[in-house]
């Protein structure tokens, strides 16, 4: 048996595509999704199929939500503003419907999941060190919570009542000394400088957690997003993964 946790596609259908055929190579048995299906890339109607298709575990994610709504995305920098107005024009009556169905947390097994942070998950605040995922450990009791929303992979532990730390091992063993907040990174649009896509696995039997990294179609990816006439920017970022 092996799961795979993956996020923040963000209308990337290449890059998801490889990671399913990626899923089928690893044996994943079941599969979970945490938020932002859409926005930034080009194919957010494939993506939102493919999703659905995948898994029955779908969370909303701040993107998601902003292309759901009719006001204007105001907290949202100039480059995600123009991809949220755009991903409204181009999203079916069909995709809008699945969309709406996503969920705001879950848990399964051992796990909390939430695309920002179990805090107060509809303000969709980053969490991007140990002080500010003090606050998120407080706010779940499941052993680990699994977030996606900053892009960037890293692991927090909290022991007892020590404060909680930060790693970025590619690989973790769950014990029962210590909890976790991990950021599972991004299928459609990686930060940490590494453009391949990112998910995570787990093996409940050992209860060993790992990620990994897929290569894609990049090129053809960011020849969908020119085409759009979506901001060049969002296709040159994809190359250096930032
Ligand atoms: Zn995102």
């Amino acid at each position: 048996m092996t799961w795979a946790f993956f996020s923040d596609v963000h209308g990337n259908r290449e890059a998801l595509e490889a990671v399913v055929e990626d899923f089928a190579r690893q044996g994943v048995t079941r599969s979970f999704f945490l938020g932002d299906a859409v926005g930034y890339g080009a194919s957010p109607n494939e993506c939102v199929k493919i999703i659905s298709e995948l898994t029955a575990v779908r969370l909303l994610g701040n993107h998601d939500w902003a292309v759901l709504q009719r006001w204007s995305p105001d907290d949202f920098n100039e480059h995600a503003r123009a991809a949220i107005f755009w991903t409204r024009n181009a999203l079916t009556e069909e995709a809008r419907t699945v969309l709406k169905s996503f969920a705001m947390e879950q848990t399964v097994g051992d796990f909390h999941l939430v695309h920002a942070s179990p805090h107060k998950p509809d303000r969709w605040d980053y969490i991007l060190d140990p002080f500010e995922a003090e606050f998120a450990f407080n706010s779940f009791t499941k052993p680990v919570c699994l977030i996606g929303h900053t892009h960037q992979p890293l692991i927090f532990r909290k022991a007892g009542k020590a404060p909680c730390s930060v790693t970025h091992i590619d690989k973790l063993m769950l014990n029962n000394d210590a909890r976790y907040l991990v950021n599972i990174g991004s299928v459609g649009q990686p930060r940490d400088g590494d453009p391949r896509a990112c998910y995570v696995l787990y093996d409940p039997d050992t209860r060993c957690l790992r990620y990994r990294r897929v290569k894609y179609g990049l090129s053809a990816a960011q020849e969908r997003i020119r085409r759009a006439n979506l901001p060049a920017f969002l296709a040159a970022r994809l190359e250096v993964g930032r």
